[in-house]
């Protein structure tokens, strides 16, 4: 999943958080449920599952929302409602013909990287494209064993009828939903290269640093998860329990994290993430006082 190598080794980071939910939440299987109409997904032993891409779509839509403050560009994936163009699709004439140039042997391949980044906004650049990969990963929840209460709850719903805007009559369905008090654990990792020798790379991941501490920030004041968050389902809390890193440009910690697996513990990673934000910040004024 990871891209190409840059000119400089990167630092990979890997934050531990733990997400309990406040209320009743659900992601859908798609399926009936076993007495529903809407069913959730779950485990072979029936335990309400959360999976890594529901919360990574989540945490996208978080960081497309910051983005603009931040002075970043994100093309929402969609070009007509952002304006802001985006090869986010494989199917982009121009990428086509840059991937033939490539192919005869011209620009090269760091060349066309290159290329394909600037054509690139800067929120799908961290996150990926169907060109490029991203550098961003979250894992599937691990359930807290202890806060599984062993019952999955069903609700009643009607079908809103979108002239009227009332119930239709007779048009009831039931969904399941998990219960409160449900707590997962998930890995959020991610590489970047703080010591890139290409500016444009380095200032690269000052704005994916920034835009990833601003969107955790925010969730620890708490976020919805799932679906029917406008029913006032999915609302949890955001824990995190450690922050560490290891720069793989950084000889001696190579080496612990090769023979001992060992992170560096980031103790102060509150500082540092406000330290990311206020550095972004300056650098977004201060282009932004230079291009007016
Ligand atoms: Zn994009």
């Amino acid at each position: 999943m990871w891209g190409p190598h840059y000119e400089s080794l990167p630092v990979r980071w890997r934050v531990e958080l733990e997400i309990e939910f406040l209320t009743a939440w659900r992601v859908g299987s798609g399926e009936e449920g076993e007495t529903t109409d809407l069913g959730i997904l779950l485990d072979p032993d029936g335990r309400p599952v959360l999976p890594g891409s529901s919360i990574k779509g989540v945490f996208r839509s978080c960081c497309e929302r910051l983005a603009g403050s931040l002075g970043m560009s994100a093309c929402l994936l969609d070009r007509g409602l952002s304006g802001v163009d985006c090869w986010n699709g494989f199917a982009h004439e121009e990428f086509r013909s840059h991937r033939e140039s490539v192919s005869k042997g011209k620009p090269g391949a760091v060349e066309f990287r290159r290329r394909l980044e600037r054509k690139t906004c800067h929120v799908c650049r961290f996150f990926g494209t169907t060109m490029m990969g991203g550098r961003v990963a979250l894992s599937d929840g691990r359930l807290v064993a202890e806060s599984w209460a062993e019952v999955v709850e069903r609700r009643d719903g009607v079908v809103i009828d979108r002239d009227e805007g009332t119930a239709r009559d007779g048009l009831k369905y039931d969904y399941d939903v998990a219960p409160a008090g449900m707590t997962f654990a998930s890995s959020l990792e991610w590489i970047d290269y703080p010591n890139a020798k290409d500016p444009e790379t380095a200032a690269q991941t000052r704005r994916e640093r920034a835009m990833l501490a601003a969107a955790l920030f925010q969730w620890l004041d708490g976020f919805a998860l799932g679906g029917f968050t406008s029913r006032g389902l999915g609302r949890a809390e955001l824990r995190v329990k450690s922050v560490e890193t290891v720069d793989l440009g950084n000889a001696e910690q190579v080496r612990e994290f090769l023979v001992r697996r060992q992170w560096e513990k980031v103790e102060d990673w509150e500082e540092r993430w406000q330290d990311w934000i206020e550095t972004q910040f300056d650098a977004a004024l201060a282009g932004a006082s230079t291009t007016a």
